[in-house]
Parts: structure tokens; sequence; C-alpha cells
């Protein structure tokens, strides 16, 4: 590869290519350009609210383009204020959508909710039937349970790891659903839906009527390619293993080819309109951390494994619910893991023996190195309470049913001595 055409995506060459590049090598080459910079290596920041116009026409025509106005010519609009884009946002989405297979089109957001939230509010029409995985991050519970009415939406959810509950749902509605909304591994119960199955079942049915989403936060972009299984919407809380090191927030949600480029352009719209749009400094962060994401995900993944092989030894501990440790007794999990996962990801769920509350805060304040947290995919181990904590606005019937119970304890690994982390769970253990 001669250094001119590795180093210049504006030619046609590199970019066939970079489809051909394992995605780790994407994350640090793809986006950006230095030969636009001063040939700086790393894309410099640009810290500005608004971009000058080299004419009044340009502007006018910059204009034109983003507010859809006649004579909209259907180009990029160009750089008009930091609201509407931004080199560094940019530099971000152009990345991701490198190195999430599938992917063609992104929309970065200030955080993973407003991603969430601000794609439902541009894509679903008022009184939207919405279908979502049982359980679901919290917030997202929150949006279509709480926020939902005032939009009409009437949301269900649904064990979706349960292809036959699935079906009968579908069956079940008197009109098509206006989005299924899958979270696969589940927070925090860990249940893995199989993403093709249902893109079938929802197909088969409503054709493409029906958008499919996945919230891939736990194990993408590493782990788990849910454009490859046909969905339409993939999002990111980039708060976690995005980000990787716990000091920000932002979100971005991405699509495929195909309509993927309207959906996006209407997201994009409310995105400009709403207000929500992610900072530069914070983008810029994030095309850093992109480039350690394999390295830390597979890391924090081979360890995660000896955690959990660990807790699933100790007396104390009645069950540990992680990827890694799923084998052929546990019938369909296993087989939509081994097809539809590369890795175990991080994300540790286990019940302690006999606990109650109380036996619980014990443990959760004895640990040491696992900082008592919540948030995940970060480079220290968190350790959280979902009853009390981060699952605590969910019904009691929901709780009860989705087994999130007080003995429910929920761990992220990060990037310390994986010998280190099970002598503070250990030590923390014999608290109780
Ligand atoms: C954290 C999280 C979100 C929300 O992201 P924020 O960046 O906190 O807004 C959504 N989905 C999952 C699975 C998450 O873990």
């Amino acid at each position: 590869m001669s250094s001119s055409e590795s180093n210049d995506q504006s030619q046609p060459a590199y970019k066939s290519r970079l489809r051909e590049l394992h995605p780790s090598t994407r994350a640090i080459l793809a986006g950006y350009a230095s030969k636009f910079s001063e040939r700086s290596v790393k894309p410099p920041l640009f810290r500005t609210s608004t971009f000058e116009f080299s004419s009044a026409e340009e502007g006018r025509q910059f204009f034109q383009r983003a507010y859809h106005l006649p004579g909209d010519d259907g180009k990029e609009p160009g750089l008009i204020y930091s609201r509407l884009n931004n080199p560094n946002v940019e530099i971000w989405e152009d990345k991701m959508v490198a190195i999430e297979n599938g992917a063609a089109f992104a929309a970065a957001f200030p955080s993973g909710m407003s991603a969430i939230s601000t794609t439902l509010l541009a894509l679903l029409p008022v009184g939207a039937r919405i279908l979502y995985t049982d359980p679901v991050y919290g917030g997202t519970y929150f949006f279509l349970e709480h926020f939902g009415e005032r939009f009409g939406y009437s949301a269900r959810a649904v064990d979706t790891s349960d292809l036959s509950a699935v079906e009968s749902a579908l069956d079940n509605s008197p009109q098509p659903y206006d989005m299924v909304f899958l979270e696969t591994p589940s927070n925090p119960s860990m249940t893995i839906t199989d993403i093709q199955a249902v893109v079938q079942l929802i197909r088969t049915r409503n054709g493409a009527r029906t958008l499919i989403a996945v919230d891939n936060t736990f194990l993408g972009p590493v782990f788990q390619h849910p454009f490859l299984q046909g969905v339409d919407l993939v999002f990111y809380s980039a708060t976690k293993f995005l980000g990787g090191h716990s000091d920000l927030i932002a979100g971005i949600v991405l699509a495929g080819e195909g309509r993927g480029k309207d959906l996006i352009g209407v997201i994009r719209d409310f995105r400009t309109i709403l207000g929500g749009t992610l900072a530069a400094d914070t983008a810029w962060m994030l095309t850093r951390s992109l480039e350690t994401c394999w390295l830390r995900m597979e890391r924090q993944a081979e360890k995660a494994t000896k955690v959990a092989t660990a807790l699933a030894q100790h007396p104390k501990v009645e069950r540990v619910l992680f990827p890694g440790l799923l084998s052929e007794n546990d019938g369909p999990s296993y087989v939509t893991y081994k097809k539809q996962c590369t890795g175990p990801g991080s994300m540790i769920t286990f019940y302690l023996k006999d606990a109650g509350f109380k036996e619980a805060s014990r443990f959760l304040d004895a640990v040491k190195i696992c900082h008592l947290a919540v948030s995940l995919g970060g480079t220290e181990s968190l350790i959280e309470h979902p009853r009390t904590m981060t699952h605590s606005d969910m019904s009691e019937d929901d709780l009860e049913r989705c087994k999130i119970t007080n003995s429910m304890i929920r761990l992220s690994v990060g990037l310390e001595s994986s010998k280190d982390l099970v002598r503070d769970l250990f030590d923390a253990l014999d608290q109780i």
C-alpha cells in the first residue's frame, strides 16, 4: 500500500479497501485524513460554535440543504453551526460507520438516552406500537413506560429470548408493531435474544413496516454485529465501552444501507431542532477511545471470564449469569450465543446465596477494588445492586418476573488484574 493512498480516504481505492480491513484497523484509519489539517496525524479539535461561509451564495445553498428548502440538491449541507454539524462529531460518526459491520449512516448524541429518545420521537408516529425486550435498560424502560404515554405509545415488554413469546405477541397485536426494540444480552438479566430469528418472524409478517432496533451497548462493536442479522438501527451508549474510561457521556444511532439514509436524515433533523448535539471535545475523546476499543474489550472479556469462573465456584454465590459460562445444558441461549456473538463481553450478573438487601449491602460495602457505582464498560471495575439502583424504577411485578431480586449483583469487569479482582470479591463475600 503506498503511503499516499493509505492516508487518503478521498480516493476510492482506499475506501473500497477499508472494508477488507479488520474493524480494529478501521477504528484507527477511518474517518480522518491528515492532509485536510496541516498533516496533523491526530484530528485537531474544532472548538467553535459557527463556521464562516466562503460566499453569501454558499451560505444560501448550505441552508437550502440543511432545511430541505425548495431547490435542495440532496447533498451534504456543509459546515454551518455546531448544533447541526461539526468536524469532530463527523469524524467520530464516520469512524463508527466504518467499524460497525453493515452500517452506512450514523448520528451522534450527547448521551445514549438522547440517541434512543430522539430516534423514537423522530421515526415513530403518535400512537406507535412498540414491542421491547423485557427487561431493558432502566432509562429506555422509563421513556417507553412513563413518557411514551404523552405520545400515545403503547409499549409492550416481552422476553424476546423466548421466540414463542415474540411470535404470540406479534400474532396477538391488532396492528403491526411500528418498532421492535431489542437489547441483548439484556440488562441486567443477561438473557440472549436470537436477533436473526426475531427479524425473520417480523419480516415474514410485516415486511419492512416494523423498524427493528438493537441496543448493542453490552457486546458491540467487538462481539456482536446486529446489521448482519438484518436490523434497521443499532444504538450505543458510548458512555460505556466506546468511551471506555468512565470520563464522558455520549451515544450514537447507526443505520444500514438503503432506507438508512432517510432514517438518519430524519433523526438528524430532530437532533438539530431538539438541540441534543454532541460537543466537539467529547467527540474528540471518543475518536481517541475507539482506537483502543478492541484492545480493551478483548482484554476485559478475558478477565471477566476468569472472574465469572471463580465466582461460579464460590459457595456463597448461587448463580452466575455470564455468556461465557453458557453450555449445551442451557439450550437455545447457548446456541444463539455461539452463532451470534464472537465473545462474552465483560458484564457479569450473579446471585448471592440466601441473601436479602442486608447481606447484599454488606457485600457491596466490603469490596475495595471494584467501585460501588452504576455504569459499565470502563477501565475500572464497577459493581452495583440493580434492584435498588439501575432498575429501581421497575414495578414490583416487573422486578419479580425478571428475577431482579435483592440478592442480584451486577459487575462490570475492568482492566485490573483478574487475580486482584477475585481476591477483592472473595474477601467481600467473607463479610456476608
Ligand atoms: C447506559 C445505557 C444506556 C443509556 O446511555 P446513557 O449514555 O447513560 O444515556 C442505554 N442502554 C444501555 C444498555 C446502557 O447500558
